[in-house]
């Protein structure tokens, strides 16, 4: 270990940061976060440091850099761009034992600046000891994803029961408490912005464990369901809150829509349990809510995973009514719906300054609905996508040409959006239905209706088309 991580409390004490141009600012900004009290001493000083002096969150000295402007100090940062400067104030600091960063130039520093996840209180440095900060950042990136946002409230909220628990629970109860607290109902809670409900559940936890002698790990009482949308199939474009809550559940229930690379997401000791139904089946959806609301009961941490998201053609309605029903929390996390993954995926933008206005998706097999408005969904500027349709492709053709719309009316399949082997068929309502089964569509797969189905036709990729906003600007009265 070539340096040691220490976190250091700098709070009202004296720091001096030599330099006043872009690299300060960005020493400063990070000091300020920790409530030094900061000097910064240059002849020239960008605004925002101007402005800092000026409100009173820094002393300015407009002076080039002299040893005894660090006296007494607690840390030094050398920031300027003018090596024999940082190199004079590497030597002073060294002098006088005074930690001191040269930003940029390890061999000049006694200490270095980790990357840092700030989800304060719980913080984490990551350092490359100075031989590659672009991997300390890539590494950083990927502990960022990794932590929840409310990490930090999840620490003040624990941080704030401790006396009680101590008061309330044994020695030997304690940690069993708290890693329950933790991986189980109230942390869930306190992550998804949810305190009332956590304090809630807190209180449950608490009184459970000390009614019971020897607690079993696992979860106490009631589990909960995570209803997550699971997206369009590639795993990339899941949630990071739902990658958090899958390595959390201790059973995944999915549907047929949710390829392997989005399950094996999923914690890998984590039961998974295939719920997916064929169409019409409709003792299927029973059974979901029977396992839903059994595993729960058993105190087991249940994800159901759909495709898409829960909440669009979904019926991901009909299972948060039965959880209610039964008391059992919930957590839903939105997913990618098909509709917009195969847009991004195809680059057909689904609404457009001059083709599209609007947006509809519409369940393409039950077209004998008659709250659905086909004179709206036929006419020019707007997009249609109809979900479930691929096999009903002429009737849904046939309904809007007799609801208005031309023959001519451009329309395009995307099949498989976002996975492996994923297609775009384009043709007009002529001919959508023909291309298809010449193709050989296979769900899952997309229709979508309108001109923004010619976005960019004929371009050549990678040539960004010009919009003629000629026709979307109105001349100003
Ligand atoms: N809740 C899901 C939709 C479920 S209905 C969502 O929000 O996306 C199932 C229909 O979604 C399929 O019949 C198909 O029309 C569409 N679909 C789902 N995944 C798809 C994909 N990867 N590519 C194209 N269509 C898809």
């Amino acid at each position: 270990m070539d340096y040691l991580p220490l976190f250091l409390q700098l709070r009202s004490q004296p720091v001096v940061v030599v330099g006043g141009g872009r690299i300060a600012i960005r020493k400063v900004d990070l000091l300020r976060r920790s409530g030094a009290q900061i000097t910064v001493v240059s002849p020239e000083l960008r605004e925002e440091l101007h402005k800092l002096a000026s409100q009173g969150e820094l002393r300015y000295i407009e002076e080039r850099f002299a040893a005894a402007h660090i006296e007494g100090a607690t840390l030094v940062i050398a920031a300027t761009d003018d090596h024999d400067v940082n190199a004079a104030v590497s030597a002073a600091a060294q002098a006088r034992r005074i930690p001191v960063n040269v930003v940029d130039n390890p061999t000049l520093s006694t200490f270095i600046f980790p990357a840092i996840v700030d989800r304060s209180p719980i913080i984490v440095g990551v350092s490359s000891g100075g031989e590659s900060p672009v991997l300390a950042r890539r590494v950083r990136e990927q502990i960022e994803a990794l932590l929840p946002a409310k990490l930090g409230p999840l620490a003040r909220f624990m941080g704030a029961r401790r006396k009680a628990v101590q008061q309330a629970l044994g020695p030997l109860a304690r940690r069993p408490f708290w890693e329950r607290v933790v991986g189980g109902v109230v942390g869930t809670r306190v992550l998804a912005g949810d305190e009332k409900a956590a304090e809630k559940a807190f209180e449950n936890e608490l009184r459970t464990s000390q009614l019971t002698t020897s607690p079993a790990t696992g979860g106490s009482g009631i589990g909960e369901v995570y209803l997550i949308g699971a997206g369009p199939g590639d795993p990339d474009l899941l949630t990071l809150r739902a990658l958090q809550l899958l390595q959390q559940a201790d059973v995944v229930l999915y549907d047929r829509l949710v390829p392997d690379a989005v399950l094996d997401r999923s914690r890998r000791d984590a039961e998974r349990i295939f719920v997916g139904k064929e169409a019409g089946d409709h003792t299927a959806q029973d059974r979901i809510h029977e396992l839903l609301v059994r595993y729960a009961r058993q105190g087991l941490r249940v994800a159901r995973l759909k495709g898409g998201d829960p909440f669009v053609f979904g019926r991901g309605g009909e299972e948060i009514e039965v959880l209610t029903q039964h008391n059992i929390p919930y957590i839903s996390v939105p997913g990618i719906t098909a509709a917009l993954g195969a847009a991004s995926s195809a680059g057909i933008p689904l609404t457009h300054r001059r083709l599209a206005q609007s947006v509809t998706f519409v369940a393409g097999h039950v077209l004998e609905d008659e709250a659905l408005d086909w004179r709206s969904l036929a006419g020019p500027r707007r997009t249609v996508v109809f979900y479930m349709g691929v096999s009903h492709l002429d009737r849904i053709v046939a309904k809007l040409r007799d609801a208005g719309a031309k023959a001519d009316h451009p329309a395009a399949v995307v099949e498989r959006a976002t996975l492996p082997g994923q297609r775009t068929l384009r043709g007009t309502l002529e001919t959508i239905a023909e291309v298809a089964r010449d193709a050989r569509v296979a769900a899952p797969a997309l229709l979508i209706v309108g001109e923004v189905t010619t976005f960019m036709m004929g371009v050549a990729p990678g040539v960004t088309a010009v919009e003629d906003g000629s026709m979307s600007h109105g001349a100003l009265v």
